[in-house]
């Protein structure tokens, strides 16, 4: 693998920097967010400049979370110089849109990822499938560095695990996870909190779109691919917003018969639908989603597809078919 590092290769870059930048993906979620807030905290603990850019905006569900009015910029491109940037939880370069800026800018590209379908973009690349989050290698950094986690820091990391495993019930589930979760806790993060925050905080709306979601979930291939597709009315039918359909794939994941579950939601600009994908044991869905462009893991992935809903649909179904029949 090109330019293939540990930990401590990064580890080294990252002590030795004073300005890093950090990033993660479009439509930022649990574990980039939370990686990049515990990280820049962790740093600015150590007297380092530490900023986390992002092209989209922290969604609401995870406003919650402690250091994101100090250390986030969203929208706006860099044009500064920077030690180093650390890359969090992104499988390709593109998929950090246009917040941090030119690559000529970093002295160092750090991409620190657990995605398989990386594409090694960065100097140094420390890409581990095995880790259950980005979350738990941020950590691990931090640690080997040697900087002080608080309970800010602590929370944001053990959302960033916490989300990505489904709350330590995924398949990714292990003991390094739990050693991980173990420590951070030990470190002033209430699992608690992050457990109301993330699920005992819905609004009406969202109760609504799940209602609506339900209404619109089919089934085909023999009862195995469960598909919630969004039509561009859906949210004003349910009075939602589409934060609201955040995480609804697992609706049709939970239904007995079904291996592959999909949620197909438009895009801002109603252009494109983004498909969500999940399996539970036999299909690999990220090869399902790199046909289309996407990546991400055996167990959950995505892309997009610039089609009409009923095409994004059936072309959807159709490469799942094929995965389900290679699967057996
Ligand atoms: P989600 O369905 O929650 O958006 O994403 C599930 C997983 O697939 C995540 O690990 C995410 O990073 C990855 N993923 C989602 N959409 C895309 C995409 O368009 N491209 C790539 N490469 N990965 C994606
Ligand atoms: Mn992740």
């Amino acid at each position: 693998m090109a330019n293939e590092a540990t930990l401590a290769d990064a580890a080294n870059k990252v002590a030795a920097a004073q300005r890093i930048l950090l990033s993660t993906h479009v439509s930022p979620d649990g574990d980039g967010i939370g990686s990049g807030l515990g990280l820049a905290q962790g740093l600015a603990a150590m007297g380092k400049e530490a900023v986390l850019a992002i092209a989209d905006p922290v969604p609401a569900y995870l406003r919650f979370l402690p250091g994101g009015e100090g250390y986030v910029r969203s929208g706006e491109v860099n044009s500064e110089p920077w030690d180093v940037l650390i890359s969090l939880d992104c499988g390709d370069w593109d998929r950090l849109g246009e917040a941090p800026g030119d690559r000529s800018l970093f002295g160092t590209i750090i991409n620190l990822d657990h995605h398989r379908s990386n594409e090694q973009y960065g100097d140094l690349n420390v890409v581990i499938p095995e880790a259950s989050a980005t979350g738990l290698l941020a950590f691990q950094l931090l640690r080997r560095i040697g900087a002080p986690v608080g309970p800010d820091a602590a929370l944001c990391l053990y959302t960033a695990i916490a989300t990505d495993t489904g709350f330590f019930r995924y398949s990714n589930t292990d003991v390094a996870t739990f050693e991980a979760a173990t420590e951070l806790v030990r470190a002033g993060a209430s699992p608690y909190a992050v457990h109301h925050a993330l699920h005992e905080n819905n609004s009406a709306g969202r109760l609504r779109m799940m209602g609506e979601a339900l209404r619109l979930l089919e089934f085909s291939g023999d009862g195995r691919i469960g598909m919630i597709a969004l039509d561009p009315e859906a949210y004003e039918r349910a009075d939602a917003s589409p934060d609201d359909a955040e995480g609804l794939v697992e609706l049709p994941r939970s239904v007995a018969s079904v291996e592959v579950a999909v949620l197909l939601r438009p895009t801002p600009e109603h252009t494109a639908y983004k498909a969500s994908l999940r399996s539970k044991k036999q299909v690999d869905v990220s090869q399902v989603a790199e046909r289309f462009g996407g990546g991400g893991h055996a167990r959950a992935a995505g892309c997009r597809l610039e089609l009409p809903l009923e095409q994004a649909r059936d072309r959807l179904i159709a490469a799942i078919q094929e995965e389900l029949n290679r699967a057996g």
